[in-house]
């Protein structure tokens, strides 16, 4: 049909029209004598949205998946220790890359819906007397199953256990949308991508770096060379790149970036809140449960809805798109068939989470599911009156 067509997979998310026009620019010289006044500006800013002032920015043009090499390959060495945790198809990805750069990955499987098992990294931080360890990954938000995991609780066991290694935080689909703080929770490695909290198309790779893992690299011996901080840094310092830069997607940025200090952070993360809580609403009139096993690992960008027994989650998410024009998340890997996903994180709003929600409920009752229409629209409608309500009372 005419018209729009919904997208609420978990990113890509909708690019808000401000930024396509930012993006859509002629090409311009990336070496002219005033692209530092561009750029520069733009790096201290973009380190404001990770809530840091002593780290340093790498803009790579790739995708998230290129952020976690990029963080690998600078500070680590073939053969050194990291933990993880295994908990989707996210975390297991980047425990992968680790295991293909030869590193020595720790892992602690835990079962899909839960998170970072913060007393079992607790455990084997404190067991680890010989500092073995080199760097602690953490999936701050598994997107897979819609799980958000803490990491300043990961920060208290490392300094609990007095323990050195870096700390390395995926924030692909959570940073700029859900509370993220790289100085006050010590993060070392931050990994972000354009198309998600970032409101973007797909394309760079936004990294922050604290000074302890810069300094890490200068011991750090795997291979690197596309992804290389040092040649970042030395044409970064002026303004510049060590090959193009995606220009237009900086610019981009930059618009994405003002966008985000209007609304104000605080305000973003609790909007994104609002809005998760209003899904979550209408999931549970369903009568259907989240993947996520308990409210603390309810993820505020994105929710694995678990499908009822006769229902084919991959045939809800064929049916939403072909019928109603709407994409939603499939459920991936282990969860493949048995969940499918809600993506709400960007620049979203009230309405358009409905219309997620209006359209999954049709395709979820048109594959056989026993729910009555307008039962999960309608308890996201009330929650959503709910805070309007309240402030109008408060405001009386
Ligand atoms: C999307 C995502 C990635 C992968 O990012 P790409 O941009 O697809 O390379 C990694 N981690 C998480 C948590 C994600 O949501």
């Amino acid at each position: 049909m005419p018209g729009r067509k919904g997208l609420f997979i978990p990113g890509p998310t909708n690019v808000p029209d401000e930024i396509l026009r930012a993006i859509d620019v002629p090409m311009e010289d990336m070496r002219a004598p005033d692209f530092p006044e561009f750029t520069l500006p733009l790096f201290e800013d973009v380190k404001k949205v990770f809530k840091s002032e002593t780290g340093q920015v790498f803009i790579f043009p790739a995708s998230g998946t290129g952020g976690w090499e990029a963080g690998i390959t600078n500070t680590l060495s073939p053969g050194d220790k990291v933990l993880a945790a295994s908990f989707g198809q996210f975390s297991h990805l980047w425990i992968d890359l680790c295991q293909r750069h030869g590193l020595e990955v720790e892992v602690c499987d835990v079962p899909w819906g839960e998170g970072v098992p913060l007393d079992r990294y607790a455990e084997i931080l404190k067991a680890d007397r010989a500092h073995e360890i080199k760097a602690v990954l953490v999936t701050q938000n598994e997107t897979a199953t819609g799980v958000t995991s803490d990491v300043a609780g990961v920060r208290k066991a490392l300094d609990d256990a007095g323990h050195p290694a870096l700390l390395m935080v995926d924030g692909v689909s959570s940073i700029a949308s859900i509370d993220f703080r790289m100085d006050e929770w010590g993060v070392d490695i931050a990994v972000s991508g354009s198309q998600k909290g970032f409101m973007m198309p797909t394309g760079l790779a936004i990294v922050c770096v604290s000074q302890k893992a810069l300094e890490a690299r200068k011991s750090a011996k795997l291979y690197r060379t596309y992804f290389s901080f040092d040649d970042m840094m030395n044409m970064n310092k002026n303004g510049y790149f060590p090959y193009t830069p995606a220009t237009n997607m900086l610019r981009g940025l930059r618009k994405s970036v003002d966008m985000i200090f209007a609304e104000g952070l605080d305000n973003i993360f609790a909007r994104h809140h609002h809005i998760a809580e209003g899904v979550r609403r209408g999931v549970h009139a369903w009568g259907l449960k989240l993947c996520a096993v308990e409210p603390k690992w309810y993820s505020d960008t994105v929710s694995a809805i678990v499908v009822p027994a006769n229902v084919d989650g991959a045939e809800v998410v064929k049916r939403a798109y072909h019928r109603y024009d709407l994409s939603l998340g499939a459920g991936l890997a282990r969860v493949a068939g048995k969940v499918f996903r809600i993506g709400h994180l960007g620049s979203l709003n009230e309405i358009m989470a409905l219309s997620a929600l209006a359209g999954a409920e049709m395709a979820l009752v048109d594959c056989g599911a026993d729910i009555k229409l307008g039962s999960g629209v309608g308890a996201a409608q009330a929650y959503y009156r709910e805070r309007d309500r309240a402030e109008r009372r408060a405001a009386a």
